[in-house]
């Protein structure tokens, strides 16, 4: 029997809105999928926290972040909550959780779902891949670093390991073995993307790639330029099933990945590393939309779909499978109906009607 601690950190903007209306529905699958225990604790955490007692992270939140079984967050900044350096309180916090939790991979998948308005023309063969970013090194290890010269020049340092490319690179093969394979043959794949031609840190990134790919002779490996796989994406995205890569090429192309299937109110994420992990929409707060019952939660839902997935693998737990399963199945179900769509999707449903119908629907899958 499964029986999972989730800390809980609904956060800035939108947050707590699409968090309660994923709570209810993670409520709703786990009272009814027998086997599956849940005790959820929420911390306030983020800009709003940051303005009212100049701490955006508790200790005693991180410490509880870090005693969960997984994390769940929801959106955390406000752009007008500034540090005194004028910097946001978001990026100190998400790359502090980063490094306390050691989430080495970040997960972001990019899947059409049917009923789903994308901007792309051809899509009969599907879109249904998923970008693995670095996501302790590259640009980001400069980060809380950098130098500025005078008022002329400015540097940051891009750090490629072999230990943190062999991890990330190693996930990706292992989620590959996992998955059906890309959308037009299913054929597993696993595709580096990289600027090899050009840096010598990419370079080794596309090495370390190479040593770990023998180690998987049943998935297909591949290596691409980070410039022509931003074209591939938009011309030929059903040709990919992993895509794994350096820490902002991901950040990058996860955004366009959201673009390309219906935008940031469909695209959940994951961050995983060894011990630990956090699941979170790849939206921000949106303060713009905020407290008006508006906002899109699937994002934080399919989110929370990932979370039970990464359980039920981690445990060996089918009734956390299945928890995410019947999500992302109720998911799917309400997206081809197109009958409770947020604004975002053309609709007019509020955000609490979406957590509602879904389940309705998870009681008639
Ligand atoms: P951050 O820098 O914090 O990631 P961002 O600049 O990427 O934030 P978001 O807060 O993600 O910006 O939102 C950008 C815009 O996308 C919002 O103003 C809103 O219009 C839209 N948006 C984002 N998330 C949602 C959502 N869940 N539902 C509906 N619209 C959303």
């Amino acid at each position: 029997m499964g029986s999972y601690r989730i800390a809980l950190l609904p956060g800035d903007g939108i947050g707590p809105e699409v968090m309660d209306a994923t709570v209810a529905v993670m409520r709703h699958i786990a009272s009814g999928t027998s086997g599956l225990d849940m005790e959820l604790t929420s911390h306030e955490a983020g800009a709003t926290l940051y303005r009212q007692q100049g701490v955006a992270l508790p200790d005693d939140v991180l410490a509880d972040c870090l005693d969960a079984d997984a994390v769940l967050l929801a959106a955390i900044g406000l752009p007008d909550v500034r540090k005194p350096d004028g910097t946001e309180v978001q990026p100190d916090m998400m790359v502090g959780l980063r490094r306390a939790l050691d989430l080495h991979s970040a997960v972001r998948p990019v899947k059409l779902y049917p009923g789903v308005d994308g901007p792309l023309k051809n899509t009969e063969s599907g879109i249904d891949f998923v970008i693995v970013r670095e996501n302790l090194e590259g640009l980001f290890s400069s980060y809380g670093g950098g130098a500025v010269v005078g008022d002329t020049v400015a540097t940051d340092t891009l750090v490629v390991t072999r230990e943190g490319t062999q991890k990330v690179v190693d996930f990706a093969f292992k989620l590959a073995e996992r998955r059906n394979g890309r959308p037009v043959d299913g054929q597993r794949k696993v595709t580096c993307v990289d600027k090899a031609n050009v840096f010598r840190s990419f370079a080794f990134f596309r090495k370390v790639f190479e040593d770990v790919a023998v180690e998987y002779p049943e998935v297909a490996s591949e290596s691409c330029y980070v410039d022509a796989m931003s074209l591939y994406m938009v011309q030929n995205p059903s040709d990919f099933d992993v895509l794994v890569m350096e820490n902002q090429f991901g950040d990058i192309l996860s955004d366009l990945g959201a673009g390309i299937v219906g935008g940031l109110g469909l695209a959940p994420s994951a961050e995983v590393g060894d011990q630990h992990a956090l699941f979170q929409p790849s939206h921000g707060s949106a303060p713009q939309i905020a407290g008006k019952n508006v906002a899109n939660p699937l994002a934080t839902i399919l989110s929370a779909a990932m979370m039970f997935d990464w359980l039920g693998d981690r445990h060996q737990d089918q009734a956390a499978l299945d928890a995410s399963r019947r999500i992302e199945q109720s998911v799917t179900a309400l997206l081809t109906e197109r009958k409770c769509c947020t604004a975002d999707q053309g609709g007019d449903a509020g955000t609490s009607d979406v957590g509602d119908a879904l389940i309705t629907l998870a009681d008639n899958l």
